[in-house]
Order: C-alpha cells, then sequence, then structure tokens
C-alpha cells in the first residue's frame, strides 16, 4: 500500500504522519525548495523570520497534545494573550483572546519536526493527478492533495467529482513585509489593523521568536495584494510608510523585503473536515474549515486516520 501526499505543508504533513503511524506507505511531494508551505520562515542576519502563519491557537485536544509536546521539546512557547488594535487614526488599547504560540526556531520547524520520520520529494511540481489514481502518470493505491484549492483544481484530470469540490471556491491574497529597525520604538507583540486600505496586521517578530530582535512583519489588506500580485515589490514604499507612520517609527529600516502569498486563505468556510473521494483521489488542507495552522493539521490528521481504516 503506498499512498502519494502531494503538498509538504502542515496538512500534508499531518496526513502523511497519520498514516505511516496506520503502517501505510507514503510518498510525499512537493514542489518548494524546502517543506512548511504557508508555515514559511526565511533565514535573515543568521535569524529566522516567519512570513506566512504568525502564530498558531489550538482548541482541539488532539492538535493541543501536539502542541503541548512541542513546547516540552522547546519548539513552541506561548507568546501572548493579548494584541493591540488600530485604525488608521492609530494605535488604540490591547484585547485579549487565546493564548497564541510562537516558535524560536520559525514556523516552519514545526512542520520539519512532524516530517522527521519521513522522506519527502521537494522541487517536484506534480501537474496532473487522474483516476486510477495517477500522479503524473504513476499510480498509488491512493492520492492527497494537502494544497489550497485553487492550487489543487488545475491537477485533478478526468474526476469530475473532486473537481466540483473545489471550483468556484474564491481564496485572497496577502503581501508580509518583513523589516529590521535599528532599535525597538514601539511596545506591542501583535496589532490588528482596522479600516485601512493598506494594513491588516502586524507582529513583531523578536517578541515572538523571544530573540528580541528588532523585526517587524506587516501584512496586507487582501485588496492592496491583489493590485500587486504582478510585481509584489513594488508594494513595499507604501506598506512601509503606513508601518512606520502607525508605530511612530522615526527611521528607516536596515533592510525590508515583501513576501507575496497569492492564496493566503479561502473566503468561506466550508463545514466538511476533508474530502475521501471514492475515486481515491481525496482532498485536504485549510480549505476544509476556518484558514489556520489548527485546521490544516486536524483536517490532514483526520484525513490520514480514515484513509488509512478505508485502505485497511
Ligand atoms: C500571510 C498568512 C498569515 C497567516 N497567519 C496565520 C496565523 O497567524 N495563525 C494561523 O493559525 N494560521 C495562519 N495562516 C494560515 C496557515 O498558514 C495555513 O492555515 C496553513 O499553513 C495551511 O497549511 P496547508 O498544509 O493546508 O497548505 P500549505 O501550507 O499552503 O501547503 C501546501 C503545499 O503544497 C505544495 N504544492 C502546491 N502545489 C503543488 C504541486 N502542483 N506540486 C507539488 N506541491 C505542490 C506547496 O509547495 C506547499 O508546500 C496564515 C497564512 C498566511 C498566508
Amino acid at each position: 500500500m503506498t499512498v502519494a501526499v502531494v503538498g509538504a505543508g502542515i496538512s500534508g504533513a499531518a496526513c502523511a504522519r497519520a498514516l505511516q503511524e496506520a503502517g501505510v506507505g507514503v510518498t510525499l511531494l512537493d514542489r518548494g525548495r524546502v517543506p512548511g508551505g504557508r508555515l514559511a520562515s526565511r533565514r535573515i542576519d543568521g535569524r529566522p523570520v516567519d512570513l506566512g502563519a504568525s502564530y498558531l491557537t489550538c482548541r482541539d485536544a488532539r492538535f493541543s497534545a501536539v502542541v503541548d509536546d512541542w513546547c516540552a521539546r522547546g519548539l513552541a512557547h506561548p507568546w501572548t494573550d493579548a494584541f493591540h488594535e488600530a485604525t488608521p487614526a492609530g494605535l488604540g488599547g490591547r484585547k485579549t483572546g487565546p493564548v497564541r504560540f510562537g516558535t524560536p526556531g520559525g514556523m516552519r520547524s514545526l512542520v520539519a519536526d512532524l516530517l522527521a520520520p519521513l522522506e519527502v520529494t521537494q522541487q517536484v511540481h506534480v501537474s496532473s493527478v487522474g483516476p486510477g489514481p495517477v500522479v503524473d502518470g504513476r499510480a498509488y493505491d491512493a492520492v492527497v492533495l494537502a494544497m489550497p484549492d485553487p492550487q489543487a483544481l488545475p491537477l485533478l484530470v478526468d474526476l469530475p467529482h473532486e473537481r466540483a469540490q473545489l471550483v468556484d471556491r474564491a481564496w485572497e491574497p496577502v503581501l508580509a513585509l518583513a523589516a529590521r529597525f535599528p532599535a525597538r520604538t514601539w511596545d506591542l507583540d501583535g496589532c490588528f489593523v482596522a479600516g485601512s486600505d493598506v494594513l491588516g496586521w502586524i507582529a513583531d517578530d523578536g517578541r515572538r521568536r523571544g530573540d528580541g530582535a528588532p523585526v517587524l512583519v506587516a501584512h496586507s489588506t487582501s485588496a492592496l495584494a491583489a493590485g500587486h500580485l504582478a510585481d509584489p515589490s513594488a508594494a513595499g514604499p507604501e506598506l512601509l510608510d503606513a508601518l512606520r507612520s502607525l508605530l511612530g517609527i522615526p527611521v528607516a529600516p536596515e533592510w525590508s523585503f515583501v513576501q507575496r502569498w497569492t492564496y493566503a486563505r479561502p473566503v468561506n468556510v466550508r463545514e466538511m473536515p476533508y474530502w475521501l473521494g471514492d475515486s481515491g483521489v481525496s482532498l485536504c488542507g485549510d480549505g476544509w474549515g476556518s484558514p489556520r495552522v489548527e485546521t490544516a493539521w486536524l483536517s490532514g490528521h483526520l484525513l490520514g486516520q480514515a484513509l488509512a481504516a478505508r485502505l485497511g
């Protein structure tokens, strides 16, 4: 029995782990240079900067057990339960919510940890998945696509039921601006920005990492991102001006750059946790529930268990 899991983000990693733990063979394929998908950390100045997911939260007991284990091994830590709120007019007060967890080694390190007992083939861009099921012409006992809907849809050939799950599912983009300043002149962990045409969220990367580096990561509104998908760095000055103006940062950064997420999050929430197809092709990821790290892990984990049970 071998299942091909396409996509080594956290949902694909969780699915592959659940299959492996049930004794099913897994071939894990990903088109990126490194695994992690939207749990993306880039190493700059010898330290990781999180450019995708900012933090994780946990409500489900099964995911909490995984997060507790990461915390016990020093891979994750509770970061904060309070973020500021802001409007373009200025910074407001702090609002308390669930505990948000950060990582000393970057969010990608969590996917790397899940994948430690597995082999991943990177830099393989899968281009077709068809009945059989086959992946680029190669037969498997089952196939899982663990990725955003708009990335999975063009891969599906002659699979009308699976395609029907994905058509007309809108996803929106985000740009992430990372910038390092000479010193921390602000006092916040994170900040939700409302009513801005430019900024949606700001995170203090030094505080969430725990090393205190004066690095901020600001996420754009989806409207701003949609207008700059062809040339994301052109949005850099506008994002930087809005960030400095909101936080009153008097000096220019030492460096900054912009990361594009064309499919950052689904616009609407689905009620199903995954799609287990009769064709042998199944679908999981954060498109199956609210767009969060926990949702993606749970979607992959539950699909892996269901698939292992079906394969016997
Ligand atoms: C800017 C941003 C901020 C976020 N902030 C938060 C947050 O603070 N908290 C939170 O809980 N969540 C947050 N999220 C959401 C979180 O990142 C996602 O829910 C989660 O990472 C989704 O994981 P996934 O495995 O479903 O998909 P992905 O991480 O997108 O993984 C899909 C994988 O499939 C691979 N792939 C795609 N097409 C192919 C192909 N044709 N062939 C081979 N491989 C392919 C990709 O390389 C990728 O590795 C954020 C997301 C973004 C973009």
